[in-house]
């Protein structure tokens, strides 16, 4: 990982995915917070107030709004357009449809901590 102070946004509506992604990330020098969101929806809503997210982490099925449904607003968004979103799911099944919309990596759960920072690394430069 090449930037510092990085934002993380992490999208989950599994609470033990979420805890562990956030010490598995805070484990890394250049990752100065890390955003927990329950489902899409509430991910948008973090976007809204926050300007400063480097980077996405989405799972897929989740219930009120999907990843998939995420990814399209997100890159539907002028200013969201770029910011990085890497999809982590234990469905290989939706890896074409998540890249379609837009996501710029996969990664298939469970995650282990180097896959997921050298994951980080191919999209944050
Ligand atoms: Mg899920």
């Amino acid at each position: 990982m090449i930037k510092k102070d990085l934002v993380v946004l992490t999208v989950d509506d599994d609470i033990i995915n979420l805890k562990l992604l956030k010490s598995m990330l805070l484990k890394n020098p250049n990752v100065k917070e890390v955003i927990e969101a329950k489902n899409g929806s509430d991910g948008v809503g973090v976007l809204k107030t926050r300007n400063d997210i480097d980077l996405i982490l989405l799972d897929i099925i989740m219930p009120v709004m999907g990843g998939i449904e995420m990814l399209k607003i997100v890159r539907a968004d002028e200013n969201l357009r770029q910011l990085p979103i890497l999809v982590l799911t234990t469905d290989e099944t939706k890896k074409s449809e998540a890249f379609e919309c837009g996501a710029n990596g996969f990664l298939t759960k469970p995650i282990r901590n180097d896959e997921l920072i050298k994951k980080i690394a191919t999209v944050i430069v």
